[in-house]
């Protein structure tokens, strides 16, 4: 089968399709044809090797499909089963193997290819602004990269969820897309923390949901009102380290926390009751799924470029 191999970490140019043989479901495992797999940020950090994983690997974690195979003592899902998952290993390929226990069934009324499209950054937004800072009536977010994947996905549900939204972008093409998806005030990145008192009437906001990490790490902790929270749960700029603990006090006895999907999808039952409320959404039409552009697999590369290049809005997603 084909796959899109890292054997080395570096750039883009390190992504290469190869032949590889199609692998075999073991205990709990199953199978699946890939109809789509999301491209997503975090594919990046193993491509580089930020994040590691022994090499040679296939990248991608996050695919739907149908269940081709279902290995030994598979009880949840049979042959010919839509399926989708977060956590696969090695979805930018034809077949990927998932674990039984990771994967959710595709809903009636939801395509494979919405919900590769939704599932991963879809359940980010979700535990972002239902529990890590859950928005009630009246809170006002700064979202930064809502044009993004989780962007625009995570404005919408601040929306629903009676909240107010103050959104960066860098291009006026992004600022349009965030706008329609509910953002209140859609702004630059310069100068981001008075834009934000201003906009505030000097109060600053409730919650900061920084997915940029380095470059707004500073600005995020400037616009918090006392007591706020700094939910920093992404690297697209760089990481952030060396932190003095004294900078959380002088911001106003902020709250910080570094946040990851696994720990908010830690059973199988909470994983899929956060994906059924996601498909939810999606099939009843309060959630619309920008899908910026699909790829075919052999332009992995192409779409890797074009998500750090910051060419990309919405939600990335490649078919073989
Ligand atoms: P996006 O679609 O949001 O793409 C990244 C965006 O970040 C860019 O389009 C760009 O938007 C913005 N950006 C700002 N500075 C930079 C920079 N220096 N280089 C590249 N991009 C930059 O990606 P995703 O939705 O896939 O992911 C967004 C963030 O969320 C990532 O950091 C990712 O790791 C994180 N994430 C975290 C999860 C978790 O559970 N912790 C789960 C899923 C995602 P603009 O041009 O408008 O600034």
């Amino acid at each position: 089968m084909r796959a899109i191999v890292v054997a080395e970490n570096g750039g883009p140019e390190v992504l290469s399709e190869r032949d590889v043989p199609r692998p075999t479901p073991g205990p709990g495992e199953l199978l699946v044809k890939v109809a789509a797999a999301g491209v997503n940020y975090i594919d990046t950090y193993y491509r580089t090797g930020h994040y590691r994983r022994e090499l040679p690997f296939t990248l991608g974690e996050e695919a739907a499909g149908t269940v081709a195979e279902a290995g030994p003592g598979v009880v949840d899902f049979a042959v010919g089963d839509v399926v989708v998952s977060p956590s696969v290993l090695g979805g930018y390929a034809e077949y990927v193997l998932v674990e039984a226990d990771r994967a959710v069934p595709v809903p009636a009324g939801v395509t494979p290819e919405q919900a590769a499209a939704v599932l991963l950054q879809g359940m980010t937004a979700h535990y972002l602004t239902h529990d890590t800072f859950p928005i009630g009536d009246g809170d006002t977010a700064l979202l930064h990269a809502a044009s993004g994947g989780v962007g625009l996905l995570a404005a919408q549900m601040v929306k629903l969820r009676g909240g107010r939204v103050i959104g960066t972008v860098s291009t006026p093409e992004k600022a349009e897309l965030a706008r329609n998806a509910g953002v209140d005030e859609v702004i630059g990145y310069d100068d981001f923390p008075a834009r934000v008192r201003e906009l505030t009437d000097g109060r600053g906001v409730d919650v900061v949901y920084d997915g940029v990490g380095k470059a707004t790490f500073d600005g995020s902790l400037a616009s918090l009102r006392p007591r706020g929270t700094l939910a920093l749960f992404g690297a697209a700029s760089g990481p952030v380290t060396g932190l003095d603990t004294g900078r959380l006090a002088s911001a106003g006895s902020v709250f910080l926390t570094r946040p990851t999907l696994v720990h908010y999808t830690l059973t199988v039952a909470e994983l899929r009751e956060r994906a059924a409320a996601v498909f939810e959404l999606v099939a009843s039409g309060a959630l619309d799924v920008h899908v910026g552009r699909t790829y075919p697999l052999s332009d992995a590369r192409i779409a890797h470029e074009d998500l750090e290049g910051r060419r990309t809005t919405g939600k990335l997603l490649l078919v073989p």
